[in-house]
């Protein structure tokens, strides 16, 4: 009996079996593939492998991928075609997989043969990319406690050990306080609430409505409901979740306190002063210090604008709504008065014209003028009916590969993204050249009848969003695994070729060609397209000072030993130094900030903003020669699309821009140029 899963990992150029992959072969399939890779880690740590880069890397580099690729199809399955049996035998392998990839990232032997393979004299003469992926693996194993002996090796893990602990706790109180509440609200009380708000809320047998916590009626209801009561007590209780003026049980304050006191451990152990400085070894920012001048400087030049938002927004409350005391639950409700006011068109009107074949074709073709390929249309093995295989070819010859899976259905996670099927590899097994391949996964809504899917304008920023990161990781020239297209590419700039395809959504030029009203095939009429561009800037200068205060919290309470003992002081000094709008004395809001608590933007908070300095200095080249221009395009994939993570992200922005990168371009597209 084959396994389709064992052939996804045993033949490097074929394309998964996805259609025929079944639950029942996970297991099977993982438990061999583990073996395989444990039994290439021990011989690769002993003396039958020398401290030579390539007998290393064919050893355990192309067992460690096969475990990579298959088990990478098992997630993929289970996240977009999820049954119950898929999620049990996923479920089931996680933790074996999880305890692999542990042991493999602190053996102390393989750290040893790699220094030794860094410190033979055949190491200077190996090519750029694969002194690149070697410094890499090193940096990794320091950070991981590598270089630790004795009692610091043993505290080290006893803190890596806890601080996972409390990360999962800092989560689950989040979840529990946010599913902990409810409020009853009769229908009268829920004056301006969407009729679809309403109607999920409506309690069984009853006239009354369940009001939560969770976005998708905690928003609507902060941003529509008339009764302002209403509205201040659901802000108190979302406020106020995890944190010491809720229940008890759910209380973050010393879960995020010893968080920060370990993590300073942590930097303390490796021979760092801050988990700042820890957090940045691997990201674009070269200190600290740098962020903290990034963040305060772009703080600066928002302010204006923010307090322009501000007093506009206030202005109009007294007004129109007769409020002269607007409070921090009445934001956002004064927020989409104006907005309607303002920008009247609504979102629906737009998505008339863009329909699904016309969009795709467009980005399609964009891509192809931009960076001289050719996508077609192959066959592959699908994971359902409405999912789209391409080949992207260039001279003729096949370079990548991608899946498109458009539409929402259950048993597929909500959001969008990108993954890898596989990577761009010169394997040395001696199979040749690796192809890479991409999964493009978004959440559309699905055509209706005989008619075209219709997207909205955010929808199409999204697929453009993920196709950017697709190119990146497609059109990599590296033949190396660990830095071709997206791997190895600092943590702060991964989001540059995304956000840069973004841009083109803003653009008349690329915008009226990627439209087609579903009924006449008219284009998107200039003055719609205006409104909807007037409205990308709505209140962008209070959104980027809120983001400047998040930032800079995060680096502070990172960077300064003491933090731990003053999270409430510091807290305030943050908001007093940034912020424009007042908040209540009860307003808890670290004490949710899963961001820096329980994901992976501790001391990385500010990489939003500086990526966007990134991807629109990038984009500025296309808006000074072109936006189509074949040149600039193919300045841009030879410097940054091409290169991956083979070398430093400031290099290949420089080596695209000419100039290291500046920050009039992003303020220029959020509307905040001084007058
Ligand atoms: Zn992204």
């Amino acid at each position: 009996m084959t396994n389709p899963l064992l052939d996804v990992a045993g033949q490097p150029a074929e394309l998964p079996r996805f259609a025929d992959i079944r639950p029942e072969h996970v297991t099977p399939a993982i438990e061999r593939l583990l073996a395989d890779a444990d039994a290439a880690l021990q011989q690769a740590v002993s003396d039958a492998v020398p401290a030579d880069y390539h007998a290393l890397s064919a050893v355990l580099d192309v067992a460690v991928e096969r475990l990579r690729r298959g088990w990478g199809a098992v997630g993929h399955l289970q996240a977009v075609a999820d049954t119950p049996a898929l999620r049990a035998a996923y479920a089931e392998n996680l933790p074996r997989v999880t305890e692999f990839y542990t042991r493999l990232g602190a053996d102390e032997r393989l750290y040893a043969k790699y220094k030794a393979v860094a410190a033979s004299p055949a190491a200077a003469h190996l090519p750029a990319e694969q002194r690149k992926a070697l410094a890499d693996a090193l940096r990794d194993f320091v950070l991981g406690g590598a270089e630790l002996q004795g009692p610091a090796r043993e505290r080290f893990a006893q803190v890596q050990d806890r601080l996972a602990a409390l990360s999962q706790t800092f989560g689950e109180h989040v979840l529990d306080a946010t599913d902990g509440y409810s409020l009853v609200a009769s229908a009268g009380q829920l004056d301006g609430v969407p009729a679809d708000v309403l109607a999920a809320t409506r309690i069984d047998g009853s006239e009354d409505h369940k009001l939560t916590l969770h976005a998708p009626v905690y928003m609507p209801v902060m941003q529509y409901a008339t009764n302002r009561a209403l509205r201040e007590q659901l802000f108190h209780a979302h406020s106020t979740r995890a944190s010491e003026l809720g229940a008890p049980a759910f209380d973050n304050t010393a879960t995020l306190r010893e968080l920060l006191e370990l993590r300073q451990e942590e930097a303390t152990l490796l021979g760092h002063a801050s988990y700042a400085d820890v957090s940045l070894v691997a990201k674009m920012a070269a200190s600290p210090g740098q962020v903290l001048d990034f963040v305060r400087d772009l703080a600066r030049r928002a302010r204006p604008f923010a307090e322009a938002d501000r007093d506009e927004m206030e202005a109009f409350a007294a007004r129109e709504l007769g409020l002269l005391d607007v409070q921090a639950w009445d934001r956002a409700f004064v927020s989409e008065k104006l907005k309607q006011a303002r920008f009247a068109f609504s979102s629906d009107e737009v998505k008339q014209y863009f329909t699904e074949p016309r969009v795709l074709d467009g980005l399609f073709r964009l891509v192809e003028t931009l960076f001289d390929v050719a996508i077609r249309p192959g066959s592959a093995s699908v994971w359902h009916d409405s999912v789209r295989y391409f080949s992207v070819e260039r001279g003729g010859e096949p370079i990548a590969g991608f899946y498109i899976d458009l539409y929402a259905r259950s048993g597929k996670d909500s959001g969008a993204w990108m993954d890898d099927v596989r990577q761009r590899w010169q394997r040395p097994d001696g199979r040749g050249l690796q192809l890479p391949v991409a999964h493009l996964i978004c959440n559309f809504a699905p055509p209706v009848g005989a008619l075209p899917a219709l997207l909205t304008h955010d929808d199409v920023i999204t697929l453009f969003h993920e196709f950017g990161h697709g190119l990146h990781h497609m059109l990599t020239r590296v033949d190396e695994l660990a830095v071709a297209g997206i791997a190895g590419v600092e943590w702060d700039a991964a989001e540059l070729p995304s956000q840069f395809m973004e841009n083109f959504c803003w653009e008349w030029d690329v915008l009226s060609h990627l439209s087609s009203h579903v009924q006449t095939g008219a284009p998107l009429p200039r003055a719609l397209f205006d409104k909807v561009v007037a409205a990308r800037n709505f209140q962008s200068g209070l959104a980027m000072l809120r983001h400047c205060e998040y930032a800079l919290l995060d680096m502070r309470l990172h960077l300064e030993p003491d933090a731990a003992a003053r999270v409430a002081a510091i807290v305030d000094e943050v908001r007093a130094e940034v912020s424009v709008l007042a908040m209540p004395a009860f307003h808890r809001y670290l004490n949710t900030f899963t961001h820096l608590f329980d994901g992976g933007y501790a001391a990385g908070y500010y990489g939003y903003a500086w990526a966007e300095v990134l991807s629109a200095d990038a984009f500025s080249a296309f808006e000074e020669a072109g936006l189509f221009d074949p040149a600039t395009g193919r300045r841009y994939r030879e410097a940054i699309l091409e290169v991956g993570g083979s070398r430093p992200a400031l290099e290949s922005f420089v080596a695209f821009r000419g100039r290291e990168p500046r920050i009039d371009a992003l303020l220029r597209h959020q509307g905040m140029v001084p007058a």
